[in-house]
């Protein structure tokens, strides 16, 4: 009891090996070193990491902890760690030590771990290496340390390691565009996010009696409710007592990690829920949000709840996403997404955005394969998340800003505000847009732009490290023509203005999910990449990998490998969900209904026999019997085709054939199945169906 009255500012980061407990118990000189590193990315020396690490272990002893690991973030999609003692024997004894090196560099077994061919230039070997930028914490009596994972030849093996690269190249690129603008006081520009988490929450017996939901995480039977979201009652309602118990412990073992957990509600569908930190700096944010989703794991199973990420684990009910909230400021605090009050503010804010115009209409397969998944795949372009097409809301506001200097006219908002780029005076935008368009790819939400295509599952580093890039690449390129320039203003209006003109067709503000605007994108060739497999495509275009190399994030060979990891972590995906439908098809479905159908056959028997003469007829039991048997054969049949597409499948040469293999044969013989045997979900007794249905779990807590 007592630990519930004990105000969140008295534990906020008690785990956490943070500034404040550095500055504490770290030498100044230390604590400057370290300091430097963080801001400016200047090396640690060793004999500085040295103490830094004793330090960090006598904190952590001191709460209780006896080991220490590496925590990482492979190509796996979740986190690793391997855990080591702190014990070192000596003279018989042993003494708790933790060295520099210790802290600096680790060698878990690389060959475990997705490389996507880059395995074998390295011989299994493989290094993980702190990363100063995020605090050091304790989760389970473990000292976790923070760190990239690289390959011994240096190549990159992680979701982490692109991610602070790309950061160093907004930052360059971003403080090069201010000093454009006459700001010599900029050292850095950092980005930021927010990522807002959906999850839905179940009963862990539900979870239990299904075999689809503990071996993919999602169903794949089940026909609908009779009730599903139509009642639009389940948005911001009450939370039962478990979700809100198991709210308020989330809520507490993440700011004991020093998350920012802030809002968390209901959402849309039965059963689901979201959770939104405050935002944080990039690399931050995504090591927060791992450890948010391992936490709403391992938190719900102590209330005999679990805890779903999956993107769709119900068809027919709305999936789970994650909205990258995505910003950029200097380091006196300048938003510069933020349209601000003076005309200089906005002269940076407009050739930020038009930046983001023209990354986002270049590299929009890049984008769209930053949130491929086959998960992913069940939800995007499904009228509850964003279409597979890439496009950018800006509002109306904003969209008479550019129409207007496009068009080199004064604005005519309501004829009162005018506009007229060569005396500077740029209207004040309405921040908040009032029109909250919640259908588009990529909004504009007063000083930030939301991505929300991400999956609930999904790691936010990728998709922010390619939105990172992007925007490097083109603000570098403006800064060349603008740096070449004989009159700075001319052709920064002149650049506006093209930029403006020739990115103008990745603007949409209307119904991202209506039918229109698919026929739209076709008339403005914006491309389509309908499932991960075509995506993911994409992505060593030679142009991509030429951005990548020029900002320094990725070669092209570390792009083919995860090219390589990702198309085969999708054909893994869709091949376990293949051979669970077969399993539960044979073992579980099958059986129940040739049963049932032997009760029905059973009773039109006694009923033929005994009523024979009085004629009382069977019919129900007739019809019920018939239809089940067809229906059994067709599924009986199903099962054989999705075996043999499994099989071709199998049969497939290389990654890629494979991949498209398991998404043009496997997914529709799947599909092909679940519409077989939910008609027989329908038809057959409740509790003679051998697992529990849609409503049992998602009206059950
Ligand atoms: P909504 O559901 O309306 O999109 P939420 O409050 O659920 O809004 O989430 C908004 C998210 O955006 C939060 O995580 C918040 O911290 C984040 N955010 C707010 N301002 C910024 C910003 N400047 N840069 C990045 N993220 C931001
Ligand atoms: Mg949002």
């Amino acid at each position: 009891m007592e630990e519930n009255l004990r105000t969140p500012d008295t534990y906020f980061a008690d785990n956490v090996f943070n500034e404040h407990v550095m500055a504490n118990r770290l030498p100044r000189k230390v604590f400057e070193a370290v300091m430097s590193t963080r801001r400016l990315g200047t090396p640690l020396p060793r004999d500085a990491a040295d103490v830094v690490a004793g330090a960090m272990k006598d904190w952590a002893v001191s709460k209780g902890c006896t080991h220490y690991t590496h925590w990482f973030q492979p190509m796996t999609g979740i986190t690793a760690e391997k855990h080591d003692a702190f014990l070192t024997p000596k003279g018989g004894g042993v003494i708790l030590e933790f060295s520099g090196k210790e802290l600096i560099k680790g060698e878990p077994d690389a060959s475990s771990f997705p490389s996507g061919g880059l395995r074998a230039t390295f011989e299994a070997r493989g290094y993980t290496a702190w990363d100063p930028t995020s605090d050091a914490f304790i989760k389970d009596r473990t000292l976790c340390i923070p760190t990239g994972f690289v390959a011994y030849t240096g190549e990159v093996l992680d979701k982490k390691t692109p991610l602070l690269r790309s950061m160093e190249a907004v930052s360059r690129a971003s403080v090069r565009m201010l000093r454009l603008f006459g700001n010599d006081r900029v050292q850095r520009v950092l980005t930021n996010v927010g990522p807002e988490q959906e999850y839905f929450l179940i009963d862990k017996s539900s979870f239990d009696a299904r075999e689809d939901l503990i071996l993919t995480g999602r169903t794949l039977f089940g026909a609908m409710p009779p009730k599903g979201e139509e009642m639009d009652d389940h948005y911001f309602g009450n939370l039962t007592q478990r979700v809100s118990d198991f709210m308020r412990e989330l809520d507490e073992e993440l700011w004991k990690l020093g998350i920012y957990a802030k809002t968390e509600h209901n959402e849309v569908a039965p059963a689901q829920h979201e959770l939104a930190p405050v935002y944080t700096t990039s690399n931050i944010a995504a090591d927060h949000n791992q450890l948010t989703m391992e936490l709403m794991k391992k938190t719900a199973l102590r209330h005999g709840l679990v805890c779903l990420l999956h993107e769709k684990p119900f068809a027919g009910i709305s999936g789970s996403g994650k909205h990258n909230n995505w910003s950029l400021s200097t380091d006196d605090g300048q938003n510069l997404l933020d349209p601000g009050d003076t005309p200089q503010d906005n002269m940076i804010f407009l050739l930020t955005l038009c930046a983001i115009l023209k990354g986002v209409k270049e590299y929009a397969p890049l984008l769209r394969l930053s949130s491929a998944s086959a998960g992913n795949d069940c939800r995007l372009g499904g009228n509850e998340a964003p279409p597979t097409v890439i496009s950018v809301f800006v509002g109306d506001d904003l969209q008479r800003v550019l129409d207007a200097i496009e068009q080199g006219k004064p604005l005519d908002a309501n004829g009162k505000e005018r506009f007229n780029l060569g005396v500077d005076a740029i209207p004040q935008f309405r921040k908040d847009a009032t029109d909250r368009n919640r259908t588009s790819p990529m909004a504009f939400t007063g000083n930030k732009f939301e991505f929300r295509m991400l999956g609930s599952a999904d790691s936010i580093s990728c998709f922010n490290f390619v939105m990172n890039t992007v925007f490097a690449s083109v603000v570098t390129g403006f800064c060349e023509e603008l740096e070449q320039a004989a009159d700075f203003r001319s052709a920064l209006h002149e650049l506006l203005v093209r930029t403006i003109r020739e990115n103008r067709d990745i603007i949409f503000n209307g119904n991202g999910y209506g039918d229109e605007w698919f026929d739209e994108c076709r008339r403005r060739g914006l491309p389509n990449y309908p499932s991960t497999v075509e995506a993911l495509m994409q992505y060593d275009r030679p142009e991509f990998v030429q951005i990548f190399e020029e900002q320094k994030v990725l070669t092209g060979a570390e792009i083919t490998s995860r090219k390589e990891i990702l198309l085969e972590n999708y054909s893994k995906t869709v091949g376990i969900e293949a051979k669970t439908m077969l399993d539960m098809a044979r073992k579980k479905i099958l059986p129940a209904v040739i049963s049932y159908t032997k009760e029905l056959m059973d009773s039109i028997d006694l009923k033929h026999r005994l009523f024979d003469e009085i004629r009382i007829h069977a019919r129900v039991e007739e019809e019920l019997a018939a239809k089940i048997s067809d229906l059994t054969a067709a599924l009986y049949d199903a099962i054989g085709d999705l075996r043999e597409q499994i099989d071709a499948a199998a049969r497939a040469e290389g990654t890629i054939a494979t991949a498209q293999a398991y998404r043009s044969l496997v997914v529709p013989a799947m599909e092909r199945m679940r519409t077989t045997a939910d008609a027989l979900e329908v038809l057959v007794p409740q509790e003679k169906w051998p697992f529990p249905c849609y409503s049992e779990i998602l009206y059950n807590i």
